[in-house]
């Protein structure tokens, strides 16, 4: 009989993550103050981020970084996750490559989030820190981070986006059954909520908005700190767990990847599935595996942004970062991958990709809902609108394969399902979406407003 799944114990669980950072040919150029354009060290990070998630956000040193026990018992509440051979998908695809993918959609917050909230809040509990808080736009990142904070008994406070919270009530509510405080940003609990609900009163909200509450009130109150759930290198560090189980269950099935595909909004899943076979890449043990980020064509930071210093948030408020960006206050369409809809690429993912190790591939929001549709037709999973997009960059690489008459192993990884998105996928059967595209001029126009060039 083929065998469909491949599935490790809890022994196998990794004990460490993957610091690709020690071993990338080209380090990350550090991230700067914006006022004086000096180096951040590790303590400049500490005011607002756990000191160890400020360390190892700046570690190049240890490529092997200990899960501390702690975390791992919870991991292990939904770890290891399964690696699946999609035959059904093969075969309505004719096509002769093998398809495998990781699926990080089967524990019931229903995405990879979960893989760095546990950490972050671990952290801030052996810290002493009594709270935690955060935005969340779609709000994958919110429920990962209440249900954390309710297990290591911390205080989760959540601004969420006021218009989101408004068009999907069940998100807010998930996070509220994990106990969390959300509050629609801009809001009335904090001075820069105040300000801009002084200056229009009807302000729907934005990431914006919503990351300059959660960053007042960490900063403002003992004991609380900001967490957040992708584009840091501490946060791609935590997800490797991703790739290290899926490496051993590759060899489980005694084949090695030609090509591993993830969605891209900030880097994390991306970075999570792909470092652990890109160390193969620089150890040159399997040195011709290609890596393919799969971004929406209406935010397309990696295939049509340009690479230099600029702000992490739409309101200025965070270091300057070297990173692959649409400009900081780049709007993107409101395409239902919502957490697609992010200017920059992380910093680690920014330099590999200038250094050639990965390539960006853009996907139209139809074909990716059409991707996703007939993956939830074949292998009986509705993929997150953000997952939909690895689904089309692979099903482009398998047609490709047919053309040219050639059989790669795919592996791509499933960043969450879509169980909490069928408005989404009511407006797409219902032939209400469409595509967006961005204009060079306005990509230009935008990247004006970059606060610090980098010469090339
Ligand atoms: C948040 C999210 C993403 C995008 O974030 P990355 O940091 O790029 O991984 C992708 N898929 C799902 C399901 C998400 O919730």
């Amino acid at each position: 009989m083929k065998r469909k799944k491949f599935l490790l114990d809890e022994n196998d669980v990794p004990r460490q993550w993957y610091n690709i950072q020690a071993e990338m040919p080209n380090k990350p150029m550090p991230p700067l103050n914006p006022a004086t354009h000096k180096p951040l060290h590790a303590d400049d990070l500490a005011h607002i981020f756990n000191q160890e998630c400020s360390r190892q956000e700046l570690d190049q040193e240890h490529a092997w970084i200990d899960i501390p026990d702690e975390v791992r018992d919870k991991y292990c509440y939904y770890r290891a996750t399964p690696l699946v051979r999609a035959y059904a998908l093969e075969k309505a695809l004719d096509t002769k490559a093998h398809i495998y993918f990781k699926n990080e959609s089967t524990n019931p917050l229903g995405s990879h989030k979960i893989n760095s909230a546990l950490p972050q809040c671990y952290y801030c509990k052996q810290e002493g820190d009594t709270n935690v808080t955060t935005e969340t736009g779609a709000g994958q990142w919110g429920a990962a981070l209440s249900y954390a904070a309710k297990l290591y008994g911390l205080e989760a406070a959540v601004y969420q986006v006021k218009i989101t919270m408004q068009q999907k009530p069940y998100r807010s509510m998930i996070m509220r059954t994990f106990g969390a405080t959300v509050e629609g940003s801009p809001s009335m609990s904090t001075r820069a909520g105040k300000n801009i609900i002084t200056a229009d009163p009807n302000h729907p909200g934005s990431l914006g908005t919503a990351i300059s509450e959660a960053i007042e009130l960490a900063t403002t109150t003992p004991g609380c700190k900001y967490t957040l759930g992708s584009v840091l290198n501490h946060v791609a560090l935590h997800q490797t767990v991703i790739g290290l189980e899926a490496e051993k269950q590759m060899e489980m099935a005694g084949e090695y990847p030609d090509e591993v595909i993830a969605c891209f909004g900030g880097g994390s899943n991306f970075g999570g599935i792909a470092f652990p076979f890109m160390r193969h890449v620089f150890d040159g043990t399997h040195k011709d595996t290609k890596f393919i980020a799969a971004e929406p064509n209406s935010c397309p930071k990696l295939t049509r942004g340009k690479f230099e210093y600029d702000f992490g948030d739409e309101a200025g408020y965070t270091p300057l970062l070297p990173m692959f960006t649409l400009g900081h206050d780049f709007k993107p369409a409101n395409i239902h991958a919502g957490g697609l809809r992010y200017h920059g690429a992380g910093v680690i993912i920014s330099q590999l990709l200038k250094d050639g190790y990965l390539a960006g591939m853009d996907i139209p929001q139809l074909e990716s809902f059409a991707a996703g549709v007939l993956f939830a037709q074949t292998e009986g999973i509705i993929p997150a609108p953000e997952s939909c997009h690895a689904i089309a960059a692979t099903i482009r690489e398998a047609k490709r394969a047919n053309v040219e008459g050639k059989a790669p192993v795919i592996l791509f990884n499933l960043s969450g399902h879509g169980l909490i998105d069928m408005p989404s996928y009511m407006s797409y059967i219902n032939g209400d979406l469409a595509n967006y595209t961005v204009t060079d001029d306005e990509i230009e126009k935008n990247l004006e407003k970059v606060p610090l060039t980098i010469d090339k």
